[in-house]
């Protein structure tokens, strides 16, 4: 099935090179919080991490935790990407000049 690049809008037959870039944003938890620790440990551990949040709703509450986002991308973006994945206006040029 033809696709179009999530950046660029350029159409990707089945047949073209194309990528799929997966970002997952999950909060810093403190390194003590173990699987076997005890549930209510883990439990407090939530409930001060969403305090700490604020007053916000559940789903941004979730989303402020652990967040998950996922993109077709063409042979160029990819590069455009890879070369500053976390937008410090280095290496490649963005689509907006
Ligand atoms: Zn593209």
């Amino acid at each position: 099935m033809a696709r179009a690049c999530d950046r660029c809008g350029r159409i990707l037959g089945e047949s073209a090179v194309r990528y799929v870039v997966v970002i997952s944003i999950t909060a810093d938890v403190p390194a003590e919080l173990e699987i076997d620790q005890a549930m209510e440990d883990v439990e407090a551990e939530i409930e001060r991490l969403l305090e700490r949040l604020g007053d916000i709703s559940a789903e941004e509450a979730e989303a402020q935790v652990h967040q998950r986002m996922v993109y077709l991308l063409c042979p160029d973006c990819r590069e455009a990407f890879a070369g500053d994945p976390i937008g410090k206006g280095v290496g490649f040029p963005s689509l907006v000049q």
